[in-house]
């Protein structure tokens, strides 16, 4: 499916290099998706919210492995969120996602996670800075989030040499296997910068899929485009932060997907499915 290929290599473009719209070898078999554990309480896990991709809906992404993807080829109205870091850790927006069925993806940094140092002062004064630790990020699973891989420190990755950054990859998949009890199979490098040495580490350290993003959501749930005429699309991935006031911005972002006429999708299910996808 050509449009959704050279979307994604278009994206990478921008974000960083183009190591990886170079087109390849056959697809190595797929791993299960990443499904949330047990929660602490001994309940059973809420199984994964969103849209499911229909039968033939999502275009193939080619390997080499991992690839670095994004947004999901599809004609569909569908979008996708993901928040990074982990520093301000809401209580409320845990709820929030458990109790409307919210999908996201969490990339958890190690130093966010823990609070070792001081969150970007841009989203505001932060109330509940660590509050949770691993723990929130447990309780996030628990609700059917899948948490993956976003570094130890936040480095900008193409100021290391390929072993320090696979220090950084091997290191979080680690911390995140032992924290959450599954290990992740994405990876989004800090700032969208990356080398091919972070290619390599990442495949080394078990990574499938580097993920960017399409656009990035701003304090008050404003939408910041990468691309010239300001609009949704199809396949979309959309970034945000655990900042203050999440829940708050999530509320009005989430409507002004919905007013817009798009679903919000389960990203690890199409992504599986760009694997699945026949050439076409
Ligand atoms: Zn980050």
């Amino acid at each position: 499916m050509a449009r959704g290929t050279s979307r994604v290599c278009a994206a990478v473009t921008v974000a960083a290099l183009t190591t990886a719209c170079t087109a390849g070898q056959a697809a190595p078999p797929a791993p299960a998706p990443q499904r949330a554990t047990p929660s602490p309480s001994g309940s059973a896990p809420a199984e994964p919210a969103g849209v499911k991709p229909r039968r033939g809906e999502v275009g193939r992404i080619p390997g080499p492995y991992p690839r670095v993807i994004s947004s999901i080829p599809t004609r569909r109205k569908v979008v996708f969120l993901t928040i990074d870091d982990g520093w301000e850790q809401d209580p409320g927006f845990v709820r929030q996602v458990r109790e409307q069925r919210i999908p996201i993806t969490a990339f958890a940094m190690r130093d966010a996670v823990e609070a070792k140092g001081t969150p970007d002062p841009a989203g505001g004064v932060g109330r509940f800075v660590g509050a949770g630790k691993w723990d929130y990020f447990r309780e996030l699973n628990a609700a059917g989030v899948a948490v993956e891989n976003h570094t130890l420190t936040h480095p900008n990755l193409r100021l290391l040499g390929r072993d320090a950054q696979k220090a950084e990859i091997c290191g979080a998949s680690r911390l995140i296997a032992r924290r959450i009890g599954v290990r992740p199979a994405l990876f989004r490098p800090p700032f969208g910068t990356y080398t091919s040495d972070t290619l390599a580490a990442a495949k080394a350290c078990g990574i499938r899929d580097v993920l960017l993003w399409t656009a990035t959501v701003q304090p008050g749930g404003k939408i910041a485009y990468q691309v010239p005429d300001k609009r949704l699309r199809p396949g979309d991935i959309l970034l945000l932060h655990f900042r203050p006031h999440l829940a708050r911005d999530f509320r009005i972002l989430v409507d002004k997907i919905k007013r817009r006429g798009y679903e919000l999708g389960d990203l690890q299910a199409y992504l599986a499915a760009t694997s699945q996808a026949a050439s076409r």
